[in-house]
């Protein structure tokens, strides 16, 4: 028996399923789970002393790699000086002050413990600045488990085959509306079904909790039209894409690409959009398109805590000053701001900011994207590689991938074949056809060579 396997069978006896997260017992791709004793770079070390090189990236946040000297010496200085006080600390104000600099549509912004959390609050501060109960969300899309969210979304409840979770009562999910995503019709016939209805659209602006997937040309612009003529909020859930694909997250990306493609978009507005929206403006020329992404409120996760827990959520000054204490949307936290967290989550944002790595990780993305596509060609077998920067997924399917339905279409027996075969020859993916890839900047050199290589062959052998 191996260490993994002894720790396991303890584990089931006392912990639900063996583990604090569904997705982590291997149930979809079936066999147990690996424990991990420590993690480097791109290389997480079994408790078996295996090594493998990491695609999961502790599900988005490792963006510099496992255990990085900037970010454990943050944490360490911050560990010095206590663990949590319970009162306003330093690391808050440099926290707010570096995510209102790197992403222009967010005034203010809160901090919390988690990703979930700043999905629901900022639903919870949509409906309260609107004063409307109903909600838009997309299959497929995972904002974290929240009652009024775990409602046809993607990742783990996908995986486990429950889309819809039980205990969610239908007075909840009644209020949330479920559409397509990339289906503009679908969206014009939910506000014109629920007229006056709707608080706000919550979108994960690229998805990566059905596989990734990229939005169709003008499906952002679309929502943030429709959005602000019906007086609905637009909620981008970053917690996965901020600061992974661009310092400004997707809005970054997508508001340089409309730059490019400024004449074709018309926009209409009904709610004034960030201020900070305008003074991000580079040219008077592209005024009117680099609104068209912004969303009112951002949530954020995952990178922004350095690996330890954190979640945030910010956006348009009018719509945060409704929070309590100086409003009436009531939201809290014991450990919100935790100076080890703000410490760690600053040391990876100051990195990003010094090492500006997108276009390495873009490379590194690309790498792997045509090397799969090169085996698969060579094997005659039909697969899709969406990728952007640091995040890609592999499909084994003729189908482009554009919605939850067309993820569905993947082949997951051969996933579960193509990831055990990854996995023997050391090369760790997420454990689920439907989850995407994480790349960091340790994967660079060696890690990635090695990972095309294993991954080619395991193409060749399906
Ligand atoms: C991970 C994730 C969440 C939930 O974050 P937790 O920290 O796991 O609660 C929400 N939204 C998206 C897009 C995510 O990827």
């Amino acid at each position: 028996m191996t260490v993994s396997d002894d720790l396991f069978a303890r584990a089931l006896r006392l912990i639900p399923g063996g583990v604090n997260s569904p997705v982590r017992a291997f149930r979809s791709v079936g066999g147990a789970p690996f424990f991990v004793k420590s993690a480097r770079g791109a290389t997480l070390t079994t408790a078996d002393g295996r090594e493998l090189i990491d695609f999961v990236c502790t599900w988005g946040p490792a963006i510099h790699g496992h255990n990085h000297p900037r970010i454990k010496a943050a944490i360490a200085a911050a560990l010095d000086h206590g663990t949590s006080f319970g009162t306003p600390n330093p690391y808050e104000v440099e926290m707010a002050e570096l995510i209102t600099r790197f992403v222009p549509s967010i005034q203010k912004v809160r901090m919390c413990n988690s990703g979930t959390e700043a999905t629901m609050s900022a639903i919870r501060l949509a409906r309260g600045f609107t004063r409307r109960d109903k909600i838009i969300k997309f299959a497929g899309c995972y904002h974290g488990h929240s009652d009024a969210l775990l409602i046809k979304a993607g990742s783990g409840a996908l995986t486990h085959g429950h889309p819809d979770s039980a205990g969610v009562p239908a007075s909840v999910a009644q209020d949330t509306v479920v559409i397509p995503y990339n289906d503009c019709a679908a969206l014009d016939a939910a506000f014109a079904a629920n007229p006056g209805q709707i608080a706000c659209v919550i979108v994960e602006p690229y998805c990566g909790n059905v596989g990734f997937i990229m939005p169709d040309a003008g499906w952002l612009q679309h929502l943030r039209i429709v959005t602000a003529q019906h007086g609905a909020l637009l909620i981008y859930d970053e917690v996965m894409t901020g600061f992974r694909l661009h310092k400004a997250g997707v809005q970054g990306l997508e508001s340089e690409e409309c730059t490019l493609h400024s004449e074709s978009i018309q926009h209409t507005n009904s709610i004034p959009l960030p201020p900070a929206a305008h003074s991000a403006l580079r040219t008077p020329h592209s005024a009117l398109v680099v609104q068209s992404v912004l969303p009112d409120l951002t949530c954020l996760g995952k990178i922004i805590g350095g690996g330890l827990p954190v979640g945030a959520f910010g956006g348009r000054a009018d719509v945060m000053d409704m929070l309590a204490p100086i409003g009436p949307v009531y939201q809290a936290g014991t450990l919100s701001g935790n100076p080890l967290a703000m410490a760690a989550g600053i040391a990876a944002l100051r990195l990003l900011d010094e090492e500006n790595p997108y276009a390495r990780l873009d490379a590194l993305g690309r790498r792997v994207r045509d090397a799969v596509l090169a085996a698969a060609k060579a094997k005659g077998l039909p697969v899709q590689v969406p990728q952007c920067g640091s995040m890609f997924s592999i499909f084994f399917t003729s189908t482009p991938v554009r919605d939850y339905a067309t993820a569905l279409t993947g082949d997951a027996t051969l996933f579960t074949k193509f990831f055990h075969t990854c996995l023997a020859k050391g090369v760790y993916l997420a454990p689920s056809a439907y989850e995407a890839a994480f790349l960091s900047t340790a994967h660079a050199g060696s890690a990635i060579d090695r990972a095309c290589e294993v991954m080619s062959e395991a193409i060749n052998g399906l």
